[in-house]
């Protein structure tokens, strides 16, 4: 089995990256668990700038292999937002139900029935030599009216992914089928036995 630290905080997060690594025999464990309290600024223009920003950060402290994730949702009618700024979007304390409920007024105020989004994820793996690898993940879905199901995290309530039902209404295995996290997850999982040679 290996251990590698995830740049994280986000519980959420991280119970889906064990849950998907648990078949590779990787078990990530989070800066908390290690007592790293290190404050990261994510201020990358992008999901790939802003997850190399946690990767790296977290490799100079622990010099061992880490593993850092961004994501964030992207609404086509809002120009892509919030993006990189979904974990801030209506403030960093805004609850997910206010920000869903914030979110579905914006849709609503442009007046369109354009409601098509997608979830986006970007995972760095950095090993133990500093070599970094990079892997995108994304899924396409619509957002609903009202958050329905009480399955996930984030703003899973609101994201229509597969059959009409929102993400927090899939079990977590259809969950992680389709997922921008689980597709990111599965190209690093694959190139894994590779990155190992190296
Ligand atoms: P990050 O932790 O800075 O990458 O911020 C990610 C933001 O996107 C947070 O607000 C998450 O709640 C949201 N997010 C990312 N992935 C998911 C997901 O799978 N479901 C619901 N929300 C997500």
């Amino acid at each position: 089995m290996m251990i590698v630290i995830a740049a994280t905080k986000n519980n959420g997060k991280l119970k889906e990256l064990n849950r998907i690594m648990e078949a590779y025999d990787i078990t990530l464990v989070s800066m908390k668990d290690m007592e790293l309290p290190v404050e990261i600024v994510e201020d990358g223009n992008t999901f790939e700038e802003n997850a190399l920003i946690k990767a790296r950060t977290l490799h100079k402290i622990t010099g061992g292999p880490v593993i850092a994730d961004d994501s964030g949702l992207c609404v086509n009618c809002l120009g892509g937002r919030p993006g990189v700024h979904t974990a801030r979007y209506g403030g960093e304390d805004m609850d997910y139900n206010h920000k869903m409920k914030k979110l579905v007024e914006e849709i609503q105020n442009q007046g369109t029935n354009d409601r098509s989004a997608y979830f986006a994820c970007v995972i760095v793996y950095i090993n133990k030599d500093s070599k970094e690898y990079v892997f995108y993940g994304r899924c396409d879905g619509e957002i609903g009216y009202e958050p329905k199901g009480d399955g996930g995290f984030g703003y899973d309530p609101i994201f229509i992914a597969k059959d009409g039902k929102t993400m927090a209404e899939l079990s977590n295995e259809e969950k992680d089928e389709i997922s921008h996290r689980g597709k990111a997850l599965r190209l690093l999982a694959e190139a894994l036995p590779e990155i190992m040679k190296e």
